[in-house]
C-alpha cells in the first residue's frame, strides 16, 4: 500500500533524543511512499520536513494564523537567564513499588530545587512521581497531564472557583442575593432553566436544541443581565478570557486576582474563563492544575510529568519562569519527569534511570556540575554544558 496521506499528531513528544531519531527515521521510510502530515514541536522533525506551515501567533482564540517562517523563529525566541538552585535540604528515598522493580534503588530528592528525571519511556518515571513520592510525602502534589476530573458543565473559571469569586463580587457590589448570579440558582432564565437551549423535537433518536429565545442562550433572567459592575453583566464576564478580565482593571477580590495572575504567568491567558475543561488540551490541564496547587500553600513539592509536551519554546520558557520565580521565592521543590531538553538544561540536579531486563537502576543522580564530570550518564551527551553559568 502507498500513496496514503497519513497524518501523525506530534509523534516524538514522550520520546527520549535517541528514541527522536529512532522515529525520524521510520518516518522517513513512511514518505518514500506516502505523504506525511505531522504536528510538530520537535526543531529536529521541522527541519527534516519539505514544507513548513508555521500557525501563530499564541493559543486558544490569538492561534490559528498562518505565519512565516520568521515570524515563527521570532515567536520561539522564548528564553530565560540561567539560574540554578543549590538545595536547601535533601533526603533519601528507598524506590520500592509493585509496578516497577527499582532493584532497591534510592533517590535524593534536593528540597528547594529542580530535580529533572530522565530515562526512555517506560523505566518507571511516572511511577515515581505518581505512586511513591505521594506516600512519602504529605507536602507533595502530583499534576499530570490528565483531563481535569469535573462534570461535563465544569469551566475553568468553576473549576478554579474563580466564578465564586465573582458571584460573590456581583452579590456584595450590587447587593443582591448571590444565588441570582448563578445559571443553576435564582439567577436562571425561567423558559430554559439555565441550560440557554430548549428542546424543539428529535430527529430519530437525538433530541434537537436550539438557542433559548428568552435568554438569547445566556442562561440568566433578563433582570439579572441589567445588573452591571463597572459596566459588565455576570454573563459577559464570563465571556472574557483570562488576559481580558486582568486588562479591565475589575476589583473581583485578591484571591481571584492570584489565580488569575498564575494562570496568565502559565501562558493561558488566552483561555475563555467559561471554556468547559472537557475541551483543554493536555498541556493546558496540566496548567490549571499547577495554578491550583501553587494558589494552595498547602503543597511545598510539586511533580510534574512531562510539563514541556506540546508546549513552543515560548511558552516552555514561560512555564519555567513561574517555576523559578516558585523556587526562589516560595523554595518549592519541583521534581519534573522530562524529554524536552531545553526544559531539562535549566534544572538545576537530576537523576537518570535506565532499565536493563526487568530492573531500573538509577545511573546517575546529582547536580548539574557533577553531571558534567559523570561518565557513565546520558544526559551530559544531550544538554548543552554552560560552564560560564553553572553558579
Ligand atoms: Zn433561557
Amino acid at each position: 500500500m502507498h500513496d496514503l496521506l497519513i497524518v501523525l499528531d506530534e509523534p516524538t513528544a514522550s520520546l527520549y533524543p535517541a528514541e527522536v531519531d529512532f522515529m525520524i527515521g521510520i518516518m522517513d521510510e513512511m514518505r518514500k511512499k506516502n505523504t506525511l502530515l505531522v504536528v510538530e514541536h520537535n526543531d529536529k522533525v521541522i527541519e527534516k520536513a519539505d514544507h513548513n506551515i508555521y500557525l501563530g501567533h499564541d493559543g486558544g482564540k490569538n492561534g490559528g494564523y498562518l505565519i512565516s517562517k520568521d515570524e515563527y523563529m521570532k515567536l520561539q525566541e522564548g528564553s530565560l537567564p540561567y539560574r540554578f538552585f543549590k538545595r536547601t535540604s535533601c533526603d533519601t528515598r528507598v524506590l520500592d513499588s509493585d509496578y516497577v522493580d527499582y532493584a532497591g534503588s534510592e533517590l535524593e530528592i534536593p528540597h528547594g530545587s529542580i530535580l529533572g528525571l530522565c530515562g526512555m519511556s517506560g523505566c518507571g518515571k511516572t511511577t515515581i512521581l505518581r505512586k511513591i513520592l505521594p506516600k512519602c510525602y504529605e507536602d507533595y502534589l502530583y499534576v499530570s497531564q490528565k483531563p481535569l476530573k469535573g462534570q461535563s458543565f465544569t469551566t475553568v473559571a468553576t473549576y478554579t472557583k474563580l466564578l465564586d469569586e465573582i458571584r460573590t463580587c456581583y452579590a456584595k457590589a450590587l447587593g443582591k442575593d448571590k444565588g441570582y448570579f448563578s445559571q443553576r440558582g435564582k439567577g436562571a432564565c425561567d423558559k430554559c432553566g439555565g441550560t440557554g437551549v430548549i428542546e424543539i423535537g428529535s430527529f430519530y433518536e437525538e433530541k434537537l436544541f436550539d438557542t433559548c429565545d428568552k435568554c438569547n442562550g445566556t442562561g440568566y433572567l433578563q433582570e439579572v443581565l441589567e445588573w452591571k459592575v463597572d459596566g459588565v453583566n455576570i454573563y459577559d464576564i464570563q465571556q472574557m478570557t483570562i488576559d481580558e478580565l486582568i486588562a479591565s482593571g475589575m476589583n473581583i477580590s485578591a484571591k481571584a486576582d492570584k489565580m488569575l495572575k498564575l494562570l496568565s504567568d502559565l501562558g493561558i491567558g488566552y483561555l475563555k474563563i467559561s471554556q468547559k475543561v472537557k475541551t483543554l488540551s493536555g498541556g493546558e490541564n496540566q496548567r490549571i492544575k499547577l495554578a491550583e496547587a501553587l494558589n494552595d500553600n498547602k503543597y511545598s513539592m510539586i511533580g510534574l510529568d512531562e510539563p514541556a509536551k506540546g508546549l513552543g519554546k515560548r511558552e516552555t520558557a514561560r512555564l519555567l519562569g513561574l517555576i523559578y520565580s516558585q523556587v526562589s521565592k516560595n523554595k518549592k521543590t519541583f521534581i519534573i519527569a522530562e524529554y524536552d531538553t531545553m526544559f531539562l538544561n535549566y534544572c538545576s540536579y537530576f537523576a537518570e534511570l535506565r532499565r536493563k531486563g526487568q530492573s531500573t537502576t538509577i545511573v546517575f543522580q546529582g547536580s548539574r556540575e557533577q553531571l558534567f564530570k559523570d561518565k557513565k550518564n546520558d544526559i551530559r551527551n544531550w544538554l548543552t554544558a554552560n560552564p560560564e553559568e553553572l553558579k
